[in-house]
């Protein structure tokens, strides 16, 4: 089905206009190669005309009360809701993932709109009277100012909203620059956006990559960048924020790893491991990509996960029954490939082979199909790089010290998770993994909205982590007021 092409554009200070930079990038849809539209990428120009637009509208948004900016969220809430089904689609088309996962992508949004909402209770300061007799000690939350968010190409409708909403409702005002792999998401949302009635420049929208990336970094008038992608990118984009003087919290890549006891409730467990190594591609920084099997679990987990790997359903993700889309472009389709290629050089064994599959329907498409590896060395590439695709690789130890020990060697500290049936060895696991998000018998330790997103080690630079009352500390700064009120100054009444 050919759609009609869309030319992605800016929303600065109220008004939309095409981007001013000289080069374009198509969009296209990763299950049919069908160009979507195209997207020009913004240049200095465009950043300075929205940081400067935000920076003029933050007086009057920052002394709207609280209580009356997050109607404004409300009613987005309302709209979010009401396109819910069209921005899923949206979702699907241009980055691949099955309907049902686009759906849950904007729950979560919707999710931390609501939680924002929370805000006038949620960004109260404290007092302590009588520090000194006579003397009260108060802090105040105040706006940071202008607030940017970067976001990757895996989750174009939900990850701008781990900070959007609270930035605004903090009285900051703000800069979204979406991937430009996935620009389309973001231009429907901002049309939400545009009906919620925000004053013009307090939300602002620029599309573009590493020029415009820059170039918000660059900017005086941005006080605050909240980043998501790539390891290399966010420490590029830390060094750069803070070294002008910006608070920074980027989160980066993962590797995660699942640890499998001998007394994990099999079904169950294979089940929520192959959704969390499968789902979404694999192309959720909170996949499972490496599994340790200790002790006796390894023969039946290793039997089951690849029924699971060999059975799910491939292929475009708007149609029913679906279980697993395409991976973004093609040259992800080649460099996972090619890591599979790898991991067999270094000694592991290919039990199920996703690699150049053939989609019926979709034989366009850049996909890799479910694909298990057994044997992956720990020392190895494969052990070692964040593939981003449907690839699990088996380890297998002896005891769940061993384990530990392999889960916590990793670079990154996303995401670490066990299936026991053992409290003992659960709550070990807790104190012991190195990695900010864990799920104990969960396969996708994803933080609702009102917990912090909390990623570890090369998955995290920053102290302030997205989502629920980490953001309202990331989006407010603090002031200490000290006040005496002697007697003897007051008039008499
Ligand atoms: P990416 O790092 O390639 O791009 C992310 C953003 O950075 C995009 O907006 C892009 O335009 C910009 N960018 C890219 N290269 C740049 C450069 N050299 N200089 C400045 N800006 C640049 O990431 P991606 O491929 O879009 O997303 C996938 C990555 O995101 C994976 O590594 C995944 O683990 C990670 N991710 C992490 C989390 C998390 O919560 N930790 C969540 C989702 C995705």
């Amino acid at each position: 089905m050919m759609t009609k092409r869309i030319q992605v554009k800016n929303f600065i200070d109220g008004v939309w206009a095409a981007p001013e930079g000289s080069e374009t990038l198509e969009v296209t849809n990763p299950a049919t190669q069908e160009v979507m539209g195209s997207v020009r990428l913004s240049g200095k120009g465009d950043v300075d005309r929205a940081a400067l637009a935000a920076q003029a509208a933050s007086r009057a948004w920052r002394s709207t009360p609280p209580a009356e900016r997050v109607q404004f969220l409300f009613r987005l809430k309302d709209l979010l809701e009401r396109d819910l089904e069209d921005l899923s689609r949206t979702i699907t088309m241009e980055c691949g993932k099955t309907l049902d996962e686009s759906r849950g992508e904007i729950r979560r949004a919707i999710e931390n709109v609501e939680v924002a909402c929370g805000i006038p209770i949620l960004m109260q300061g404290r007092i302590s009277e009588d520090i000194a007799p006579g003397i009260d000690e108060i802090m105040i939350r105040q706006p940071v100012g202008v607030a940017a968010v970067i976001g990757p190409f895996n989750f174009p409708g939900m990850i701008p909203f781990w900070f959007m909403p609270y930035a605004l409702a903090c009285g900051n005002t703000y800069l979204i620059k979406p991937s430009e792999k996935v620009p389309l998401t973001m231009q429907k949302i901002m049309r939400l956006i545009e009906a919620a009635g925000f004053p013009k420049g307090v939300v602002n929208l620029v599309n573009g990559a590493k020029e415009t990336v820059d170039a918000i970094l660059d900017h005086p008038a941005i006080r605050a960048i909240s980043f998501v992608g790539s390891t290399a990118v966010a420490k590029h984009v830390y060094s750069r924020a803070t070294a002008n003087g910006k608070r920074a919290q980027c989160q980066g890549g993962a590797k995660n790893p699942i640890v499998v006891m001998p007394d994990a409730d099999w079904e169950t467990a294979v089940k929520i491991i192959a959704d969390s190594a499968f789902g979404c591609a694999g192309q959720r920084c909170l996949a499972a990509s490496l599994a340790i099997t200790v002790g006796e679990a390894q023969a039946t987990f290793t039997e089951a996960i690849c029924d699971a790997a060999t059975s799910r359903v491939v292929g475009n993700g708007l149609e029913p029954g679906v279980q697993m889309g395409p991976v973004i472009t093609h040259a992800s389709k080649d460099r996972i490939e090619r890591l599979i290629g790898t991991g067999q050089a270094e000694g592991a064994d290919i039990l199920v082979d996703g690699r150049a599959p053939r989609i019926p329907g979709c034989e366009k498409g850049s996909f890799v199909r479910p694909t298990v590896l057994r044997g992956v060395p720990p020392e190895g590439e494969l052990a070692r790089t964040e593939l981003f695709g449907p690839v699990l690789g088996l380890m297998h130890v002896d005891t769940l010290d061993q384990a530990l020990e392999l889960v916590n060697q990793g670079r990154y500290g996303n995401m670490a998770c066990i299936f026991t049936g053992s409290g003992q060895a659960a709550r070990k696991f807790r104190y012991g993994a190195d990695a900010g998000n864990v799920g104990v018998n969960i396969g996708v330790a994803a933080p609702m909205s009102f917990f912090p997103f909390s990623g570890w080690k090369e998955s995290f630079f920053g102290d302030l982590h997205g989502q629920a009352w980490d953001a309202v500390d990331f989006f407010t700064q603090k002031k200490v007021v000290i006040e005496r009120w002697p007697k003897a100054w007051s008039r008499k009444f």
